[in-house]
């Protein structure tokens, strides 16, 4: 590699195909990124981490760290001893959409968790949700996301969000920021409101070629076009989606008041269950068991076998996972189980008991974490097993941790539009995301978790302590 990089500008382009991202380059729809970011015109793969849904796998981008780690195993979490301590029923569990999810996420990530500031004390954030460790000032868009996202709401017109983006993205960069975190957030949007594939998907990809084309003009006018890294990649994919399962009246019918945060109206008093989805392909479900002060519930147990029996026979239900009263996980699905446990800190054990889950070959008993990724980045399930164990660690994962099939989504009540895109889960189509960049990528497997040590090595700048990822 030459000198380091001076500046760096990652754009997480929210929500974008992998595969619509490679089949629009070879159609030759987008010339700028082609020339400035994929001159072999073979877009670059990496895996995201789990769940693939935006807020949690943003955090890999501006921690290093997966999202259990983080301590955000959802857009929405649940956290059972909080909630059993709260007289009203109001405490212990959270959202992440609406508004101060920036506040809310800087109070609620894990304490001491790396961040960008610990690498570029100046980064600049647009649209970004995790700002740690930055002044207030640093994101350019406080002011303008409310009346930008309001705006997206009322008229869905999310490709002027972008314009937003761009905008305060050509602030930082003339304001000299040695880093700019952007958020570009129309894929995700398009895609839930027109499916992840269609035309309408399609024109955010083609405006943010523009994006890439003015960006890189503008660099070379500063002189800066050689000296400045340029990443972009995105949080997770999405799948096409023509069947809603209510995945909590299934929960309801068999344990009773089930509480569905994202339901416009649900009970928060004397609940016995939690269903929080995410991205609506993965869902965190909770059970009251004995009280919800007490630990989580033995799943072993009759009612819960019931209903894991059910799921399995659901035509919306791809691999469920729960752990074991010894914490190993089971990873069941219509292909057979696993178990799966951590043996180090980056190293697992992956036990299948009758027939492959996710439907790999024989993989080793034993694994680390890079061997697992190398051994399943090119199969239908990429990174699977340490996007469960990962994720699965922290308290406010899912005491039943429940993923969709492409197709399907685990909703079926009202929101604001009907959605088209789905995402959450642990399939390619979820998982799978372009990763594009004019720094000296490699041919190793990538998760999104190595992005942020990698520019930060790309930079020349300490990778700091606790990182999970690998710089690469
Ligand atoms: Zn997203």
């Amino acid at each position: 590699m030459n000198a380091p990089f001076r500046r760096s500008i990652f754009l997480l382009f929210d929500g974008a195909r992998w595969d619509v991202m490679q089949q629009m380059v070879d159609e030759g729809q987008l010339p700028n990124i082609r020339q400035h970011l994929c001159p072999t015109g073979r877009v670059p793969q990496a895996v995201s981490a789990f769940p693939t849904v935006s807020g949690p796998a943003h955090l890999p981008f501006m921690t290093g760290c997966f999202p259990g780690t983080a301590g955000i195993p959802g857009i929405y979490w649940f956290d059972r001893r909080a909630f059993g301590a709260s007289a009203t029923g109001l405490g212990g569990y959270r959202t992440y959409l609406g508004l101060f999810k920036v506040e809310k996420m800087n109070g609620d990530v894990t304490p001491g968790i790396p961040t960008l500031a610990d690498v570029w004390p100046d980064t600049a954030f647009v649209f970004g949700w995790f700002t740690r460790g930055s002044p207030y000032k640093a994101l350019l868009t406080r002011w303008a996301k409310v009346p930008s996202f309001v705006r997206g709401y009322l008229t869905k017109d999310w490709l002027r969000c972008d314009d937003d983006a761009e905008s305060a993205m050509v602030r930082a960069v003339e304001s000299g920021a040695s880093n700019i975190f952007v958020v570009v957030p129309s894929p995700d949007e398009q895609g839930h409101r027109f499916g992840p594939t269609s035309q309408e998907a399609r024109r955010s990809y083609l405006k943010f070629d523009g994006t890439i084309g003015r960006l890189f003009g503008r660099l070379a006018r500063r002189g800066e076009a050689e000296s400045t890294l340029v990443v972009v990649c995105s949080d997770h994919g999405q799948s096409d989606t023509h069947t809603h399962f209510a995945l909590d009246a299934a929960v309801e019918r068999r344990f009773g008041r089930t509480l569905v945060y994202k339901r416009f109206a649900t009970p928060i008093r004397d609940v016995r269950a939690v269903v929080l989805p995410s991205g609506n392909g993965m869902a965190n479900v909770h059970f009251r068991g004995e009280s919800w002060a007490a630990p989580r519930p033995d799943l072993a147990g009759q009612p819960y076998q019931d209903l894991i029996a059910e799921l399995l026979g659901e035509p919306a239900v791809d691999v469920l996972a729960w752990r074991r009263t010894d914490g190993t996980i089971e990873v069941r699905g219509r292909r057979g189980a696993a178990l799966l446990r951590r043996t180090g800190p980056a190293s697992l054990d992956y036990q299948v008991l009758d027939g492959d889950p996710f439907g790999y070959d024989a993989l080793p008993r034993s694994m680390t974490f890079e061997e697992c990724l190398a051994a399943t980045f090119a199969t239908p399930y990429p990174d699977a097993p340490v996007g469960l164990l990962t994720d699965m660690e922290h308290p406010r994962s899912g005491d039943l941790i429940v993923t969709a099939l492409p197709g399907f989504d685990l909703r079926n009540w009202w929101e604001y539009q009907e959605p088209h895109g789905t995402h959450g889960g642990l399939h390619q189509d979820h998982a799978r995301v372009p990763l594009l960049t004019n720094g000296p990528l490699g041919d190793a497997p990538m998760r999104t978790v190595d992005v942020y040590p990698t520019m930060a090595a790309w930079c020349g700048r300490t990778v700091p302590a606790g990182v999970e990822g690998v710089a690469r």
